[in-house]
């Protein structure tokens, strides 16, 4: 199978790193026009000249907006009109304890995480529906079926994009437009990359010590007993951005290395 996105144009959300920059890249790699997103231009710029090197020949361009807020959607709107791919990755995380989660948490949460998505669906889904193609993706987390006790305010949004992502996906019955959530596992992205590096500093072991550990901890049920590469988890998204995906719709498709146990 060739995926071959030419012609297509992509907008993946929080990619200057992380997963939301190997999904960038492996768009590049497959020919279609990207459109990078970080809130600060240095970083956005810096993003950019890494995806022509990585991938060269490229058509890249980056859009520097705080997509958490309805100003940074809008903002993102007038500059790109049009997009045939939306991935919707931003995301925060940030492990502490249910009773001193403040109403503040819950809400900043919710608006990064799921509102966020929700704007840029909004935004791009009509045009999508009158070109008949068109491809949204949420990048949710196995999280979202197994509520970490050590973040529930976190878990609570990876579960209601799946909620929002499914109730999206109805409006595209008939059409060539798909809308799916990718659920990844513990991955090392460079976010994940620096919890690990802090909390093995405060252990006194080393960063692979600390992650394996955290596997046989937090995460026994992993198949893939290790974390997954940003790349690993760009691979299914690129696949179900493709034409080759146009059976699958309102899924949720995990890369979760086997974490979650149930089979439906
Ligand atoms: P990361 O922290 O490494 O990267 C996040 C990216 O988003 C960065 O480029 C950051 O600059 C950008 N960003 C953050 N807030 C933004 C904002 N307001 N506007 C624009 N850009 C913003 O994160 P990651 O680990 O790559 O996670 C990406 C997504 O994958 C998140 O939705 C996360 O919940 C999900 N996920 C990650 C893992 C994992 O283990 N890494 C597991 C499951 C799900």
């Amino acid at each position: 199978m060739k995926i071959d996105l030419h012609g297509k144009t992509a907008i993946v959300t929080g990619s200057t790193s992380g997963i939301g920059y190997a999904i960038a890249k492996g768009l590049a790699q497959a020919g279609a026009r990207v459109i990078v997103n970080g809130r600060a231009a240095a970083r956005v710029e810096e993003a950019l000249k890494k995806l022509r090197a990585d991938v060269p020949g490229a058509e890249a361009s980056g859009v520097a907006a705080d997509l958490v807020t309805a100003e940074g959607v809008e903002s993102l709107g007038s500059q790109v009109e049009d997009a045939d791919i939306l991935v919707n990755n931003l995301g925060i995380f940030e492990p502490k304890p249910f009773l001193e989660i403040p109403d503040s948490d819950w809400l900043r949460f919710f608006e990064a995480n799921v509102l966020s998505g929700v704007r840029m669906s909004r935004r791009y889904l009509p045009k999508m529906l009158e070109k008949n193609w068109g491809r949204i993706v949420f990048i949710s987390s196995e999280s979202g079926l197994n509520t970490p006790a050590e973040m529930v305010h976190y878990g609570m949004t990876k579960t209601a994009q799946l909620a929002v992502s499914r109730g999206v996906a109805e409006l595209t019955a008939g059409t060539g437009v798909t809308v799916n959530s990718v659920l990844p596992g513990p991955t090392r992205s460079e976010g994940v990359s620096e919890f690990f590096g802090k909390m093995a500093a405060e252990a006194g072991v080393s960063q692979p010590e600390m992650e394996a550990r955290f596997i046989a901890e937090h995460r026994p049920t992993s198949l893939l007993r290790r974390l997954a590469d940003v790349e690993e988890v760009a691979n299914m998204v690129v696949y179900v951005c493709s034409p080759q995906a146009s059976a699958t719709n309102g899924a949720a498709l995990r890369v979760d290395g086997g974490v979650v146990k149930f089979i439906a």
